[in-house]
């Protein structure tokens, strides 16, 4: 320990929080000359002083037997700052994998859809027709497998009874009632069935 910087350490903090040497000595109930041994680095405030001292300089122990303040809010603030964007790089993948459930899904539907209309309204050979009306709706059919995936892995679904968000499987939401996004599924958590609507994020 590096008794001359915690002394400075120390004299630092006292003035920083308005305390004269002699206020903080009446705070902790001992001399003032004592504290000016501390800060001159002479000798350490024992141990049975030490955490009153700490409270009123506004550290902790840690700091004071190291002479600094430990960058700790710093340290956990950088860390949470990292977690948030990484959060906001998921969601940004998620919203990007939506659009393109629908970026897929709509012009497929949409040709598939004339091509059932040309089938059915344009003078064409009986196989035609039928080959048309197969090709649209195999097309429909294997985009709207692909748009559901997509829409399964991107984000959550929120149980509206709970409000659990969780990853339903393949098969629950391809088979789900839906209304857009919005399914109606079981809920894992409470085991209601309700609307479940698509969220972004795992927490709310
Ligand atoms: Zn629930």
């Amino acid at each position: 320990m590096d008794q001359i910087k915690i002394g400075k350490f120390i004299a630092t903090r006292r003035k920083e929080q308005g305390m004269t040497q002699a206020v903080l000595a009446e705070k902790l109930g001992i001399s003032d000359r004592a504290i000016s041994k501390w800060e001159n680095g002479k000798s350490m405030p024992d141990s049975g002083i030490m955490l009153e001292l700490c409270d009123l300089l506004r550290i902790n122990v840690n700091e004071l037997l190291s002479g600094e303040r430990i960058m700790a809010e710093a340290y956990d603030k950088l860390a949470e700052e990292n977690l948030l964007a990484m959060r906001r790089e998921v969601e940004e993948k998620n919203r990007q994998m939506l659009k393109m459930e629908y970026l897929i899904a709509f012009p497929a539907v949409i040709a598939g859809l004339i091509m059932v209309i040309l089938a059915s309204f344009i003078e064409m050979p009986i196989w035609l027709r039928i080959a048309l009306i197969v090709f649209a709706l195999l097309l429909i059919f294997t985009v709207a497998f692909i748009a559901v995936g997509i829409e399964q892995k991107a984000g959550y679904y929120e149980c509206q009874n709970c409000h659990h968000r969780y990853v339903p499987t393949y098969w629950q939401v391809n088979l789900a009632m839906h209304m857009g996004r919005t399914r109606y599924m079981k809920c894992p958590e409470c085991g209601k069935r309700s609307w479940q609507k698509k969220v972004l994020t795992k927490e709310g």
